[in-house]
C-alpha cells in the first residue's frame, strides 16, 4: 500500500455529514448528495437505516456505534480508520446523527483529520433538540416566553467538572432561556435537583424520545416531577429534555388533557 508519511497533505477528502434526527426526509440535499457519492461511510449509532440506504450499493459501510450489541468503537480508532481510508483514495463520509457539530465529538474529528493534512468539509444536519421541540408544534424562542436557547449536555466527559447546573438555572430564570438538554435522561434526578436551586418546581418540562421517528414518544411534566415522570413513562435514550415556559402547553396537556383540549 502506498501510504504517504503522516502529517503530509494528501489529495483525499473527508466529509462530515449531519444525518439529522432520524426521519430521512429531514436530510439536507447536500447531505444526500454526499452520501450518494461516498465510497466508504463511517456510520454512528443514531443514524437510521433508511438514510444509510442512500449510499451506493458498492460503498463500504462501517458501523462505529454500539450496533450489534458491541461497545462503541473508541474515538481514536474511528479517527485512525478515517485517515487511513482517505489516504487509500476513498471518498469518505462520516455520517453523524443530528448536526455534526452539536455534541457527538465532530469538532475533535475535524481537528484530527486536519492535523493529518486532510481537507474536511462539514454539512449541517437538523439537530435532535430542534427537531424534538418542533415536532410538538412548540417554538424554542418566543417573544413572550423565551428570549434564547441553551443546548447543553447532561453527560460530561468522564472526570471533567461538567455543567454548572445551578448557574445555568439562575441564568435561565433571569434571562428567560429555554434549556435543551441532550444525553440527560440517565442523570435526570441529579439535573432536576440542581436546576431546582434556580428555577421554580412548576417550570414546564417536556421529554421527547426518538424525535422525528415513527417510534417517537413524549411526556409533558414540571421540573419538580421530572425524574419520577421519566421513570413512570419508561423513557430512555435517545431523548431530549426541554425546560422552560415555551413548554407550558405540553405540560398542561399532560396534567389536564381535557382542559388543554378546550384551551
Ligand atoms: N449530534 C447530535 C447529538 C449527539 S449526542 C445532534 O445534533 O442531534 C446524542 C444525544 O442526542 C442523545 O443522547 C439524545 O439526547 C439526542 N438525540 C439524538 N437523536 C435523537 C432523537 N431522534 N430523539 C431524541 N433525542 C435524540
Amino acid at each position: 500500500m502506498n501510504t504517504p508519511p503522516k502529517n503530509l497533505p494528501t489529495s483525499g477528502h473527508c466529509t462530515l455529514v449531519g444525518a439529522g434526527p432520524g426521519d430521512p426526509e429531514l436530510l439536507t440535499l447536500k447531505a444526500l448528495k454526499a452520501i450518494q457519492s461516498a465510497t466508504v461511510l463511517f456510520v454512528d449509532d443514531l443514524v437510521s437505516n433508511e438514510i444509510v440506504a442512500f449510499a451506493p450499493p458498492t460503498a463500504r459501510i462501517v458501523y462505529v456505534g454500539k450496533r450489534g450489541g458491541c461497545k462503541s468503537t473508541p474515538q481514536e480508532f474511528i479517527e485512525k480508520l478515517m485517515v487511513m481510508a482517505v489516504r487509500e483514495g476513498e471518498t469518505v463520509v462520516r455520517l453523524k446523527g443530528g448536526d455534526p457539530f452539536i455534541f457527538g465529538r465532530g469538532g475533535e474529528e475535524v481537528e484530527h483529520l486536519q492535523a493529518a493534512g486532510i481537507a474536511v468539509t462539514v454539512i449541517n444536519g437538523i439537530t435532535a433538540g430542534l427537531a424534538a421541540v418542533t415536532s410538538l408544534g412548540v417554538p424554542l424562542t418566543h417573544r413572550q416566553h423565551a428570549h434564547g436557547v441553551v443546548f447543553v449536555t447532561g453527560h460530561a466527559k468522564p472526570g471533567a467538572a461538567g455543567t454548572d447546573w445551578r448557574l445555568l438555572a439562575a441564568t435561565a430564570h433571569s434571562a428567560r432561556l429555554t434549556l435543551v438538554i441532550y444525553m440527560g435522561v440517565s442523570g435526570a434526578g441529579r439535573i432536576q435537583q440542581e436546576l431546582l436551586t434556580g428555577l421554580p418546581a412548576s417550570t414546564p418540562v417536556a421529554v421527547i424520545q426518538n424525535a422525528s421517528l415513527p417510534t417517537q414518544r413524549h411526556i409533558g411534566t414540571t421540573l419538580g416531577l421530572l425524574a419520577d415522570a421519566i421513570e413512570q413513562a419508561g423513557l430512555a435514550s435517545p431523548s431530549i429534555i426541554v425546560v422552560g415556559d415555551v413548554m407550558a402547553g405540553v405540560a398542561l396537556a399532560a396534567a389536564h388533557p381535557q382542559a388543554a383540549r378546550a384551551a
